[in-house]
């Protein structure tokens, strides 16, 4: 019997989802030999054209990382909507736009004058930026081009199932890759972990009081962190309680503070919006200026809230302004 038909591909992310499937370790022998892999540009060589050869849904899978913000990963994202019968977003930047979707605080022409001609760093006296086509001796280049708004996967194409995290866990990677393979798959839209809050299932719950009072905000790298507490109850953000669970409680066990990764739990609209209003409600005073001293030692409140899910956030991106 023919194995099923399985697709890795990458959009805008770091490359860390494509060493998760790497860090299944002798795990993906049995991944390899349960299907057969039709594409995974960053291990094997597969040409665009092998992909347009296959019949419309015959890939049974395919587990796309990475927002999306270029025209060429939108493109990639349909053809693989129509070569699969169903589609994973694998990792917080496809599930939520993840830490590529803080470009959504600036819009494009902010983000090309940064980084072409405003860097001190920068060398360019022909103010010279790259351009969707050009003529070359050898014949024409082309370039995608860059979209003004970062996209999470579900905002270009149909999802059927997200695997958040940043990146996920081996332990999940393979537990979806049985349940795909078995059929024995929750309904359309689910996310493939638990619907319980981090906070649900850290080990240092135990420790954080019925009602948390802060008078001070503390930054990890600044403080000398009991490892049995709740950080919270220290005064360290963590993002825990606006946190979908299911990590293992990765940065936990290793003395950090959640950043998020997993996105919002079942019953939050906004992660970010969430945390704030969490926040507001255990900071000790109702003196505005002391609230206001104790907020602004937060250097980047936005970006530490909507860290993983500005693009899905209600806000999606900041207004622009021309
Ligand atoms: S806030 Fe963070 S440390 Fe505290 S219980 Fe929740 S996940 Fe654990
Ligand atoms: S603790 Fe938070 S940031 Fe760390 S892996 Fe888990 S969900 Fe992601």
């Amino acid at each position: 019997m023919a194995k099923p038909k399985v697709a890795f591909y990458w959009n805008a992310s770091c490359g860390g989802c494509e060493e998760a499937v790497v860090d299944l370790a002798e795990d993906i022998l049995k991944v390899v030999e349960a299907v057969d892999i039709v594409l995974w540009p960053v291990a094997m060589d597969f040409k665009r054209s092998d992909v347009e050869a296959l019949e419309d849904g015959e890939i049974a899978v395919s587990f796309i990382n990475g927002a999306v913000r270029t025209s060429e990963q939108e493109d990639w994202s349909h053809l693989l909507r129509r070569k699969s019968g169903l589609v994973v977003a694998f990792g917080a930047c496809a599930c939520f736009g993840g830490v590529p979707g803080l470009a959504n605080f600036y819009d494009r022409k902010q983000l090309m004058d940064l980084v072409f001609h405003e860097l001190p760093t920068n060398d360019n006296p022909k103010k010279t930026e790259p351009q969707l086509e050009t003529k070359m001796p050898e014949g024409e280049l082309e370039l995608p081009s860059l979209y003004d708004t970062v996209y999470a996967l579900d905002q270009v194409i149909d999802v059927d199932y997200y695997l958040p995290g940043c990146s996920p866990p081996p332990k999940l990677i393979m537990e979806a890759v049985q349940a795909i393979l078995s059929g024995d798959l929750p309904p359309k839209g689910s996310t493939l972990t638990t619907p319980k809050s981090l906070c649900d299932e850290c080990a240092r719950n135990e420790t954080k009081p019925d009602k948390i009072k802060i008078s001070e905000l503390k930054r990890p790298h600044l403080t000398e962190i009991d490892p049995e507490k709740c950080f919270l109850a220290e005064g360290i953000i963590c993002m825990g309680p606006a946190t979908r669970g299911g990590c293992g409680e990765r940065c936990i066990n290793a003395n950090m503070p959640c950043r998020g990764c997993f996105g919002p739990t079942e019953e939050v609209r906004d992660q970010g919006a969430k945390f704030l209003s969490a926040l507001g409600s255990i900071i000790d005073t109702q003196d505005p200026e002391e609230m206001e001293r104790i907020t602004e030692s937060l250097p980047d409140p936005a970006g530490l809230f909507y860290m993983y899910s500005l693009p899905v956030s209600l806000l999606r991106r900041k207004q622009k302004t021309s």
